[in-house]
């Protein structure tokens, strides 16, 4: 049976697994009951016998290598993370955070060490040249695939349900874009894309976003997209008992465990922004980021990336940023106020693992966001040919803003940017779903990648353990 590493089984599993190590070196190795450890001992031992000294040192060498090799296969297989095998089901206690290749935007399912699941930004880019391709394939629509992925991983697939939903921002790569073709919901009110393709097939218990419920602040939205999202909302609310609620900036009780909080009190999702609005790091409170929108020109109000809903997952040692298509500044004239990066970095602090902003696009990851984070790893889902530019690459690499080793993963990584951007052959990982799965306590993570060429949910790559520090 495959046991998690997080599990109090498998670490009992390993502590006996070291124990046997130990008795197969002591002198009553052959006298003990478990066979398939020490058939090979007995055979070196027995060979052993008799041969001088030097000899018998070497067999007692090649012996504690065997079983360092035995051992070392068995205790990967007790965690059940090795590469071919099926990823093993989340445990109790572990943090689970899987970023699900579509090549079409974000869509990441986040299961707390309770069991509580949260989806963020299930998107659907539609059709364009620098769009990458679908993943697995074009057969069925990003949303189609997440749900698929979804309930496959859900920890409670008798319920069958997400306890939150959440969008960062309105853009079509992490709500789901609509085309002529979007075809509509049973109830014929709203079409099938992203969030609303989600919600149709799973029960959303709570929805959060930036902007609920008038969807005016900073500014108005009137995109068709946002539109057919509130009518979602609405069929959702009387026919579904979806809750929504406006993601408050400063609160860490808004997204809670709501299974089992008290066996877990080392674990905090912190909101620390959206529209503008940045926690202080003192309490709850916060302020506002953006000039008053009526001083600003049409044209120089905060853009939908800069609203981007900012939260931390704070799980004992190990800290986790995400902060959706939020900019850290434009070389190009533009106000300071639109680097949010900054003023976000000075709150949030080091962090073990950062999603990239903008999926790592050319005005995200600044060099202090990038010097104050110092990530140990980086992520981002990676879905168009300018995902990451090439200079951001340079800034996470670069040993002069931080020292010290860097992993960088990406969930799809086009062709084209692999040929402009050489550096790209330095990432860990380019091609995959991508689960971070934090041990019990928060103490380690390990990063698995899963072929995303079919639904094999099999691993075909392992990073780590690191330390959350
Ligand atoms: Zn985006």
């Amino acid at each position: 049976m495959a046991l998690s590493f997080a599990s109090g089984r498998g670490a009992r599993r390993r502590r006996m697994l070291y124990k046997y190590f130990n008795a197969a070196h002591s002198p009553r190795t052959h006298t003990n009951e478990h066979g398939a450890v020490f058939a090979a001992t007995d055979v070196l031992t027995a060979e052993a016998q008799g041969t001088p000294r030097k000899r018998r040192g070497r067999f007692r060498s090649l012996s504690a290598i065997v079983l360092a090799v035995f051992l070392a296969l068995c205790v990967n297989q007790a965690e059940g993370q090795a590469v071919g095998e099926v990823l093993p089901r989340w445990a109790p206690g572990t943090l689970d955070i899987h970023r699900i290749s579509t090549g079409r935007g974000d869509a990441v399912l986040y299961i707390f060490p309770d069991g509580t699941a949260m989806l963020v930004d299930p998107g659907a880019e539609t059709e364009g040249p620098r769009v990458t391709r679908q993943r697995p394939d074009a057969s069925r629509s990003p949303g189609e695939w997440v749900v698929r992925y979804v309930q496959h991983v859900l920890p409670h697939p008798s319920e069958s349900a997400l306890d939150y939903a959440l969008l960062t921002h309105f853009h079509a790569d992490h709500m789901g874009g609509l085309v002529s073709s979007s075809p509509p919901s049973r109830s014929g009110q709203f079409k099938l894309s992203g969030i609303t393709e989600v919600g149709e097939h799973i029960r959303i218990r709570k929805m959060l976003d930036r902007a609920w419920p008038d969807y005016n602040s900073p500014v108005p939205l009137t995109d068709p997209m946002v539109k057919n999202y509130q009518a979602f909302l609405a069929w959702q609310i009387r026919h579904n008992g979806m809750r929504v609620e406006r993601f408050q900036p400063g609160r860490n009780d808004q997204i809670v465990m709501l299974h089992a909080p008290r066996d877990y009190p080392q674990f905090e999702v912190r909101n620390v922004a959206a529209s503008g609005e940045i926690w202080t790091g003192v309490g709850t409170a916060t302020r506002q980021h953006f000039p008053p929108v009526e001083e600003a020109p049409p044209k120089g109000r905060p853009t939908e990336n800069d609203c981007s809903i900012v939260f931390r997952i704070r799980y004992g040692n190990f800290d986790y940023f995400a902060g959706g298509d939020l900019p850290g500044g434009e070389d190009d004239g533009a106000p300071s106020w639109h680097d949010v990066e900054t003023p976000v970095a000075k709150v949030v602090g080091p962090v073990d693992v950062n999603v990239l902003n903008h999926h790592g696009s050319a005005d995200a990851e600044n060099e202090f966001f990038v010097r104050t984070l110092r990530p140990r790893v980086h992520v981002f889902s990676a879905w168009s040919t300018s995902h990451p530019d090439a200079c951001v690459l340079r800034r996470l690499l670069s040993t002069r803003l931080y020292p010290g080793a860097r992993d960088i993963f990406a969930t799809n990584m086009s062709d084209a940017n692999k040929l402009v951007v050489p550096e790209l052959s330095k990432l860990k990982s380019d091609q995959g779903h991508i689960v971070i799965r934090v041990a019990e306590g928060g103490d380690t993570y390990r990063i698995m990648i899963l072929d995303d060429s079919a639904e094999t949910y099999r691993i075909i790559a392992v990073h780590g353990p690191y330390e959350s520090r």
